[in-house]
């Protein structure tokens, strides 16, 4: 049996602000349970629900010393079973106690430096030596620091591997060295440009990317464009050094929690075949929710998304006026940035019967809106793999989206001589590139409706499952463990 850890700052159903925590949730599941024992770690956040929290178990409590600052601090396991996969929770109030897991920069980079610190002190502890510590974006970014320095001639570690998957190179966690290196305790020769240093500063994800032993992020087209100056964000040229050790897998998404047939949020269930109908069906419901028309003939079209530059919000607000005619309705579900919140506030203001504004977190509401458009837009200017595509096409829902990382990978554009492709998409991160793109969907949609409705079926019928991401993850840790 290989034992494997997910070092993560989210995961599901405990805790959730994007993509990242449906992989943490999901991935461990999909594995093959006779030959893999993963279990996943997460800080015991006191925003996670009390329905989970009120039945965590605990397990055991010591004092760990925290760099230069702090010499006892405390650190607290808790233990859930789910789904047969083994959840640990870092348990310590003063850094998880917040109302959301992620705060101002500078609590964050001491909160997740004390978490990695975490981890790697409860390991014997729980007595669970992994074979390979898969740790995720920054937060986990000085696991693999840790492990190579302060814990490298202790015998418990001794021959862990480590993975690192990028979900999302932008978010890096840097502040100055002198702070990082006073709260991680990490000794100065780490702090090199060849290893954490970065622009001066002290760069968490940098950490991670050095020390691992093999690097992943979540989709071959990312994989390579993080190579480049354009998408690198000051990383491309280590990346590009460590080409040998670095693959994308693409993610795939739980058709458990996201199956029409099943899901018990929205109006009407329905399969490849019964979608013509229950989705009109679910339109207005939705429609009535949002108190908007009630049309069947209405083009829906939706964006789900964290509000923020990254998901291509300039070009819709470029193209907003236009994408907003008679024949359209709009609707928006995220929070973020507040330019994006107020624009939409703004025009479901002044447009009141075509846009909808729903500015909130809301799973079961993303499913209805899910379920009740014809599209789903998702024009980002980056995205390492993309969920919300996924999500649409598993619920018959036509993706509109930019060629960029998994974007390009997933989303096969429409070919009308061919009949073939599930989506629409365009390449150049422009406004009016957006806007040419939904005026042809529109115009499949309202005048080759037999092929619009093709195209959807073979949207739901296309499996991004995790049943094939999974296996190409064993395949990577056979490897790394091979080595
Ligand atoms: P990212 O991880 O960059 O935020 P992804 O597309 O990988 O983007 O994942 C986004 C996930 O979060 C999807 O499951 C999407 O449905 C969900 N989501 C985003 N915003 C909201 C929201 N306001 N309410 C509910 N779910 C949301």
């Amino acid at each position: 049996m290989k034992k494997i850890l997910f070092v993560a700052s989210e995961c599901v159903p405990f805790i959730k602000t994007g993509g990242l925590a449906d992989v943490v949730g999901t991935l461990p599941k999909m594995l093959d349970k006779n030959e893999y024992d993963c279990r996943v770690i997460i800080p015991n956040y006191r925003c996670i629900p009390d329905k989970f929290r009120n039945n965590f178990k605990y397990v055991h409590h010591f004092y760990m010393d925290m760099g230069e600052r702090f010499s006892s601090v405390h650190v607290g396991i808790m233990e859930y079973e789910l789904d047969g996969i083994t959840f640990y929770f870092v348990d310590n109030l003063f850094y998880f106690g917040g109302d959301k897991p992620y705060a101002d920069t500078r609590y964050d980079i001491e909160k997740f430096t004390y978490f990695a610190k975490a981890v790697m002190a409860i390991l014997p502890v729980i007595n669970f030596r992994p074979d390979i510590i898969h740790c995720h974006d920054w937060q986990a970014g000085l696991v693999p620091v840790y492990l190579h320095t302060l814990y490298r001639d202790n015998p418990f570690y001794r021959g862990v591997k480590t993975i690192f998957t990028i979900h999302n190179l932008r978010f890096q966690g840097i502040w100055d060295i002198k702070t990082i290196r006073s709260l991680s305790g990490l000794p100065g020769w780490v702090f090199t440009p060849d290893k954490l240093e970065f622009k001066k500063d002290a760069n968490m994800l940098k950490g991670g990317l050095v020390y691992a032993d093999y690097i992943t992020t979540v989709s071959d087209t990312y994989a390579g464009e993080i190579q480049t100056d354009y998408y690198g964000e000051g990383l491309n040229g280590l990346l590009s050094a460590r080409n040998q050790s670095l693959c994308g897998i693409v993610n795939g998404i739980d058709y458990d929690a996201y199956n029409p047939e099943t899901d018990t949020n929205i109006a009407k269930q329905y399969n490849s075949k019964t979608c013509k109908k229950a989705k009109t069906a679910n339109k207005k419901a939705l429609q009535q929710e949002l108190g908007l028309p009630q049309d069947e003939s209405k083009f829906v079209i939706s964006i789900i998304s964290r509000l923020t530059d990254q998901k291509g919000l300039d070009l819709v607000r470029y193209a907003l006026d236009r994408i907003c005619d008679d024949h359209t309705q709009f609707i928006v579900l995220g929070t973020g940035d507040p330019q994006y919140e107020n624009l939409f506030r703004d025009y479901a203001w002044r447009m009141p019967g075509k846009v909808s504004a729903n500015i909130c977190f809301n799973e079961g509401f993303a499913h209805r809106i899910y379920a009740g458009s014809d599209a789903v837009l998702v024009p980002s200017l980056f995205e390492p793999c993309g969920l919300t595509q996924l999500i649409a096409l598993r619920y018959g829902t036509v993706p509109i989206v930019r060629e960029t990382g998994g974007l390009k990978d997933t989303v096969q554009p429409y070919n009308e001589y061919e009949g073939t492709g599930i989506g629409f998409s365009f390449a150049n991160y422009n406004g009016d590139e957006l806007l040419n793109t939904i005026n042809y969907a529109k115009h499949i949609y309202f005048n080759c409706r037999k092929e619009w409705d093709q195209m959807v079926v073979r949207g739901i019928k296309t499996d991004y499952s995790w049943s094939s991401s999974a296996k190409k993850y064993q395949d990577l840790y056979n490897r790394v463990l091979g080595w």
